[in-house]
């Protein structure tokens, strides 16, 4: 009889490696604490006038087309379709307001500054490349771990360059606190830069890959096989080694018993199910850090139609144009606001405004939800990033493998749906997409790198070259 593997949390990573696991013939039971899988890859039901519904993604909405190779695959093998959007930001400051498709006071205050943040973008890819400079794609996965601009600050890179903090607090915070989900960017390396400007410029919209529809199909279509083996509403409040077993217990007081446990969590529910955790899980998972531990802008946030949130001379513009609307007041704080309805291809037309705010501070009517987001990324910090590679050290001992965004060195949907098939790969389920995209091979190949010590990775070969694979996703200037 094959083994039985318990998966602990619901969102891409743990559901990606139950897909994997159950994929190469093993027996899965999947535990979410939620009412639905998906974690942040949330799907919304909104009322419509004429009495229906439409669903809509409300926090993951889109991803970078040339980074994601394994997710695109993923979809394809799915049959879920893909589609583009426009992704555009703006930001509203006491001193008035600045976006991506135009010339605005601000823009043109900034305009010495902008040009030097173009040298800066040079600089780093130029270091980058020196310390990579056999690296054959562009990819969120390939870095050098002897680059000293892992260690070296964006923001002190950016004062040496003469940018001014004004410039950070208006324009690269309000614009990139989508990005890493936190308003509290001073810790963030400066090696990301090129690859952050390749998906997010600064100073232009760009494009990003999106589903036809709601990230939910994509869970349905992964879990169908063994829906029955998926417990949502499952909180695991502990995971005990009993007999060479494992019992993982909920919250009600429901018990499971398998043979190895996957974690797909946060790093601290973890640590709070672990029976008697040693000095070096105690080490690892007690201390990755979450943005909420540092900053609470993303953690609780509002669903609603509530179109006053947007500053009234610009409303019928952002409804229509942008994605992202940022709101930034006399002492600093943020609100932000992602315009979900504006251009999610499958319900751009609905005539709902779909709207969700998070540190929101005016009262809001049409409110659909609230909803509290617990450790809902890592941050990206050196801190995290020596975690992350230490957890090598604790896969696969006594049965327990770990997965999710801080195994990953960034908060990426990509990036957790790998960790979760790297994870299952150590159990023993082998690499479960065509091998014929020679660059999502490379990804995973490097993911393994990552999460597992040389002996439990095996490096797996792509069907054909990498000159000759055809051109993945929409390409832009990447200069990582
Ligand atoms: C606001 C926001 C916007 C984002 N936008 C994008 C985007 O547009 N594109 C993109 O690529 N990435 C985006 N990301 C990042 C993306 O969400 C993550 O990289 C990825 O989805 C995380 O997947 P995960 O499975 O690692 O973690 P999660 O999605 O956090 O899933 C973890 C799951 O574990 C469950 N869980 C926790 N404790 C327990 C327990 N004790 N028992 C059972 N279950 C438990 C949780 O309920 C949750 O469902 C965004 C993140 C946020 C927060």
């Amino acid at each position: 009889m094959s083994e039985t593997i318990g998966i602990v949390g619901g969102g891409i990573a743990g559901v990606g490696a139950a897909w994997s696991l159950h994929r190469a013939g093993y027996q899965v039971e999947l535990f979410e604490k939620g009412p639905a899988l998906g974690g942040n890859a949330k799907t919304f039901r909104w009322p419509l006038k004429d009495g229906g519904h439409a669903e809509s993604p409300l926090l993951v909405v889109a991803w970078p087309q040339m980074y994601y190779h394994n997710y695109e695959l993923l979809l394809k093998e799915l049959g879920v379709g893909i589609t583009t959007l426009p992704i555009s930001y703006f930001v509203q400051t006491p001193d008035g307001h600045f976006c991506q498709d135009g010339q605005t006071a601000i823009q043109a205050r900034f305009a010495h500054e902008f040009r030097r943040w173009e040298k800066l973008v040079a600089f780093v890819a130029k270091v980058n490349g020196f310390f990579l400079p056999k690296k054959r794609h562009d990819s969120l996965y390939h870095f050098s771990y002897f680059n000293p601009l892992n260690f070296i600050p964006l923001y002190w890179l950016a004062r040496a360059f003469g940018i001014s903090s004004d410039f950070w607090n208006t324009i690269f915070v309000p614009i990139h606190c989508a990005s890493f989900i936190t308003t509290s960017m001073r810790g963030v390396p400066a090696v990301i830069l090129p690859l952050l400007e390749s998906i997010v410029p600064l100073e232009e919209p760009g494009r990003m890959g999106t589903w036809v529809g709601a990230p939910r199909q994509v869970f349905d279509r992964m879990t169908a096989s063994f829906s029955d083996h998926v417990h949502t509403s499952h909180e695991v409040t502990s995971v005990k080694r009993r007999e060479g077993r494992f019992v993982i217990e909920d919250k009600e007081g429901r018990s499971y018993t398998v043979d190895k446990v996957v974690f797909a969590c946060d790093a601290a529910s973890v640590l709070r199910s672990l029976e008697s955790p040693s000095w070096l899980q105690r080490a690892l998972l007690g201390n990755a850090e979450y943005v909420d531990d540092v900053d609470p802008t993303f953690s609780r946030f509002v669903v609603h139609s509530d179109t006053t949130v947007l500053p009234e001379p610009h409303r019928e513009r952002i409804l229509s144009d942008f994605n992202t609307y940022s709101e930034i007041d006399e002492s600093g704080s943020l609100e932000c606001t992602f315009v979900i309805s504006a251009q999610n291809p499958s319900t751009k037309d609905e005539g709902v405004p779909m709207l969700v705010t998070f540190n929101s501070t005016k009262p809001l009517s049409e409110v659909q939800k609230r909803i509290e987001l617990p450790h809902p990324t890592h941050t990206m910090s050196f801190r995290n990033l020596i975690i992350m590679t230490m957890v090598r050290f604790l896969q696969g001992k006594g049965g327990i493998y770990y997965c999710g965004t801080f195994t990953t060195p960034e908060g990426g949907h990509d990036l957790s749906f790998m960790s979760g098939l790297v994870a299952a790969k150590a159990v023993g389920a082998p690499y479960p997409l065509p091998r014929d995209n020679p660059h999502a091979v490379a990804d995973f190949n490097q993911m393994q790198r990552i999460m597992l010590r040389s002996g439990a990775r095996e490096t797996i070969r792509p069907s054909i070259s990498a000159k000759d694979a055809p051109a993945q996703g929409a390409t832009r200037r990447a200069g990582v």
